[in-house]
């Protein structure tokens, strides 16, 4: 296969880049690899021989200018298209220290090599055509996965599950295209010939199909990034003892002064293998009784309310939900999810409860009760009661299917693009499903659609969007 053409002009690829492939730091091996459309001057200058056999590897003394020994260790050649990149790629194995691996380095930059740039040899590999664009994110994503659910779904996404998904959905909508762009050569029985087709069929098939998609990927993409939770609820009902509590930590002060946690405190925690940011704000009091710094709390309080996925509202259990409460909830942006939580039920009673002639109260028992389309939780972050009913809470309210089979990563990148196709197939529906359809027009919402699909595995991708994605890469890969 070729380089790959998008028709935008892609800068020449034609020099040697080189870097150290292995992490900062002293290790048993670090790895310097080269890429570029020749490598025989690095074989030459550090090996000293003019060629060596592809994918064998050989035990070799990797020699300076003046011939001095600057490390010894294994060599790999990969003959260009059968490499990561594509290209003829040389791998030198040495010793990992740091002064070694710059030795080994700055040899091959000598020898006519410059330093890769962050993510360059998957970019290579991407415009080379051994990797379309979601398969190169996955690279980065399995690089970066820090649960091994994440890495997991990296895995599967650089296998290409998800690209081959795009693509099925891609090639559905040009065979949809054909016929509706067939259709207007023919005005005169235009609307028979779609009809013959199955044009409505087809597209109503397309649409679920991308809904299909866009929810895994919705999935995909907590998964990746996680999933932003604020605790958020008037002072001392408990909300630092309570991200402890889910944390297994001290991470928040706790005190009984009112106004304690001044700033917002983040602490990253997993629910079922989802990486969870938990985010406890400053106690949301009265402005008027605040002074300056609790007031930037609250401001603070606020800001990470609005761009969290799930707020937990907690409450005082004794007390039951007041009307600063629910003031406070009724504040957050409708798109967050919520779960009340009342705390403190060690502290609220059941009277008359429990076996033998003591008549002792009991404390309240941790339960879950849902109205109104919220789920509340009765827990004490004193006692730890009640706390995995209320993990199952937050991962209910945000939709999370436990162990979907076949989850593979995806990027907000991702998801716009799925959401921009998703509207233009809207479009073309409602235009389509008319007494008397303009077919140019239905046609031109199904090109959009197509656009937007095929940005996810960059068959259609601008030149600025691939920096942005290639630079968050590590140098190396
Ligand atoms: P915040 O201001 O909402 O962050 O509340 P804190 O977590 O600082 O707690 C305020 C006070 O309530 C502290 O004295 C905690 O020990 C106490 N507290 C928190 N959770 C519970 C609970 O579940 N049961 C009881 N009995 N006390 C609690």
């Amino acid at each position: 296969m070729g380089p790959r053409a998008s028709g935008i002009a892609h800068r020449s690829v034609a020099d040697l880049i080189v870097a150290v492939a292995t992490p900062p730091g002293r290790g048993g091996i670090g790895i310097v690899r080269a890429s570029g459309p020749d490598v025989s001057a690095l074989i030459q200058g550090i090996l000293g021989r003019s060629d060596i056999e592809p994918r064998r590897a050989i035990h070799a003394r990797f020699v300076d200018a003046d011939g001095s020994t600057l490390d010894d260790g294994i060599v790999l050649f990969y003959a260009a298209p059968h490499s990561y990149t594509g290209e003829n790629v040389l791998e030198l194995q040495g010793h990992g220290g740091p002064a070694v691996l710059a030795g080994v380095v700055s040899r091959c930059i000598a020898l006519g090599a410059r330093l890769a740039e962050p993510g360059e040899f998957t970019r290579r590999a991407f415009l080379n055509d051994r990797l379309d664009l979601a398969q190169a994110e996955a690279v980065a994503d399995l690089i970066d996965a820090d649960t091994r659910a994440t890495a997991k779904a990296a895995l599967r996404s650089l296998a290409g599950d998800f690209s081959r998904d795009v693509t099925a959905i891609v090639e559905a909508m040009i065979r949809l295209r054909m016929l509706v762009e067939a259709s207007i050569d023919f005005p005169e029985e235009d609307i028979e010939f779609v009809q013959a087709g199955d044009a409505r069929g087809q597209l109503e098939r397309i649409a679920s199909r991308l809904d299909a998609i866009l929810s895994r990927a919705r999935q995909g993409q907590l998964l990746r990034d996680g999933l932003r939770v604020v605790l958020i609820g008037r002072p001392n009902v408990g909300k630092s003892s309570l991200l402890n509590r889910l944390a297994r930590e001290d991470v928040a002060i706790v005190t009984p002064i009112p106004g304690t946690t001044r700033d917002t405190v983040r602490q990253r925690i997993e629910i079922g293998g989802l990486a969870v940011h938990l985010v406890d704000t400053a106690g949301v009091r009265d402005l008027a009784a605040a002074d300056d710094v609790e007031k930037l709390g609250i401001a603070r309080t606020w800001a990470a309310a609005a761009d969290a996925d799930c707020a937990l509202v907690v409450v005082d259990a004794a007390s039951g939900e007041t009307a600063d409460d629910a003031a406070i909830a009724a504040g957050l942006s409708s798109s967050v999810k919520r779960v009340i939580v009342h705390n403190k039920i060690d502290l609220v009673h059941r009277v008359g409860v429990g076996g033998g002639g003591g008549g002792g109260d009991m404390a309240a028992r941790a339960r879950r009760e849902d109205h109104d389309g919220c789920a509340h939780v009765f827990v004490s972050a004193r006692t730890g009661e009640g706390i995995e009913l209320l993990e199952q809470a937050v991962l209910d309210a945000i939709g999370w299917i436990d162990a979907l089979p076949d989850q593979f990563l995806a990027r907000e990148r991702h998801i716009v693009a799925l959401r921009a196709a998703r509207r233009h197939v809207d479009a073309a529906s409602v235009l389509l499903f008319g007494a008397t359809p303009p077919l140019e027009l239905v046609a031109e919402e199904l090109r959009l659609a197509q656009d937007a699909l095929s940005a996810i595995t960059g068959a259609f991708t601008a030149d600025d969007l691939l920096g942005e994605i290639f630079s968050r890469f590590c140098i190396g890969k």
